[in-house]
């Protein structure tokens, strides 16, 4: 498999996402004093492509973490970074929650019946561990609320905890001098605990939360970097929509009419038209 890096900008190099078994985008984030590494990676192996990449770069291993949110894909290869890691209250108490588990395929059926995590999540778990899951789950070290910043030397990383339909425990990561906003998956619907589903008002304030930071790049944790037009462009039809779940309740054949004339278009992507039921589902969140 082709893994790709990119120096995003003067300090920060990226691992781009790989879909197969669901593996977010990691960065390093280089300052004259440390490094920060945004999200720990899905497991062992998605970590050490990048360890083996930074030490071929003569870059500067990590010397903390940041963690977006608890989400298995972001946290399972924490273990193998062995620096202190910094997350939100409520995700050092999920994965504190999880950490006596096997992740036996028994383990697996029963989260995905609490609803724990999805169908997805545990498929994505059995493609990148196989049958031999070794998972070490390790609680954060630096617990906060609210906000937290973080001097690297000559490069400061705040780390906001939002709120998001994604996760209660989503963080997005600004980069101030490189003008990069790292969104982990908080501009994503809830995937656990019921259907995929948004908040239109909800999604509406974070996007104006988000759209507030001074922003070259936004970083969405399973896309590709955007400049700031290209973000806007990408989710002006999702701001839309939002907006007329918000006018339309649960009219379905109304947000639909209303998306197809604001897109100018007969029929509506796929996308979007499974946004249409997010939407609906989460009215009530
Ligand atoms: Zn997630």
């Amino acid at each position: 498999m082709e893994h790709r890096f990119e120096q995003l900008t003067p300090h920060i190099l990226l691992m781009h996402a790989e879909h197969d078994t669901d593996r977010p985008v990691l960065a390093a984030i280089g300052g004259r004093q440390r490094t920060l590494l945004m999200d720990g990676g899905n497991s062992p192996s998605h970590a050490r492509l990048f360890q083996k990449e930074l030490a071929g770069r003569g870059l500067r291993q990590p010397d903390l973490m940041a963690l977006t949110h608890w989400h298995w894909d972001h946290s399972f290869g924490i273990a193998a970074w062995n620096v202190p890691v910094l997350a939100h209250r409520e995700a050092a108490d999920t994965l504190a929650g999880l950490a006596g588990l096997d992740w036996s395929d028994e383990c697996l059926q029963r989260l995905v019946e609490a609803q724990t995590i999805s169908e997805a999540s545990a498929e994505h778990i059995r493609l990148e561990y196989g049958d031999k899951r070794d998972i070490r789950i390790l609680p954060p070290d630096i617990v906060f609320t609210g906000r937290l910043t973080v001097q690297l030397g000559g490069v400061t990383c705040e780390l906001v905890h939002v709120d998001s339909d994604h996760s209660p425990d989503s963080c997005i990561l600004y980069v101030r001098e490189d003008r990069t906003l790292f969104l982990g998956d908080a501009l994503g619907p809830a995937v656990y605990g019921g259907p995929r589903r948004y908040n239109g008002a909800r999604f509406l304030r974070l996007l104006e939360t988000v759209y507030g930071y001074d922003a070259d790049w936004f970083v969405e944790s399973h896309g590709v970097p955007m400049s700031r037009s290209e973000f806007m462009a990408d989710l002006a039809p999702w701001a839309q929509l939002a907006r007329l779940a918000g006018s339309c309740g649960s009219d379905r054949q109304a947000i639909i009419a209303g998306m197809k004339t604001y897109l100018d278009v007969e029929e509506l992507p796929a996308d979007l038209l499974a946004g249409v039921e997010e939407f609906i589902a989460g009215a009530g969140d």
